[in-house]
């Protein structure tokens, strides 16, 4: 698995203390208020599992499951609900945790399909933004690193399934996907 990776963009240990802040400045948005952590599965199943616990405050968290961009590394514009959330989000101030923006084509899709549903807040929180590649302006509040353009894996991100249990963000070598 390590030798399909060509660079480490950023280490478990960056990736656990910028955490630590997010939560923190999170924690201090929301005091008092009624906390429901939306995460889009399945690549932010390690993020939300830290930012989580990083936020001292009660929280709930739902899941929502939809289409990405399968074993390519190219967004197809498509977004496709696999499983929505169990939750109702009517009056409840909404925190979307995603791992990655990059066209931003997902979260605006999703943004829109969710405040029809009128939360008493909606905002975004994604470990990573990739902005050379945005299509669609999205408004990220709470954002972890902003990055390059390259097709990163590790902590929650694959390529083909795999590579998500490493725990870094490392960039991957073209010669695996141009296989
Ligand atoms: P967007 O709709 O913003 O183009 O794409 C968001 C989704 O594309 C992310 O949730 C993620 O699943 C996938 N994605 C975008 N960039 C990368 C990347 O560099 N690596 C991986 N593994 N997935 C990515």
């Amino acid at each position: 698995m390590l030798n399909s990776i060509e660079k480490v963009l950023l280490s478990e240990n960056q990736i656990k203390e910028r955490i630590k802040e997010m939560g923190a400045s999170i924690a201090k948005d929301y005091e008092g208020k009624d906390l429901l952590l939306i995460g889009i599965l399945r690549g932010v199943a390690l993020f939300i599992g830290d930012i989580s616990r990083a936020i001292p405050m009660p929280l709930e968290i739902d899941f929502m499951a939809i289409s990405s961009y399968g074993a390519s590394t190219r967004s197809s514009g498509v977004v496709r609900i696999l499983k929505d959330l169990d939750s109702s989000i009517t009056g409840r101030h909404v925190l979307i945790v995603e791992d990655i923006v990059d066209t931003g084509l997902t979260l605006s899709y999703l943004i829109r399909m969710l405040q029809d549903r009128r939360p008493a807040s909606l905002e975004i929180c994604a470990l990573l933004d990739k902005p050379a590649r945005r299509l669609v302006d999205v408004d990220v509040k709470h954002k972890g690193f902003t990055i390059p353009d390259h097709f990163v894996v590790g902590y929650g991100l694959d390529y083909g399934q795999k590579f998500r249990n490493l725990p870094f963000v490392g960039i991957l070598k073209p010669e695996v996907y141009s296989k």
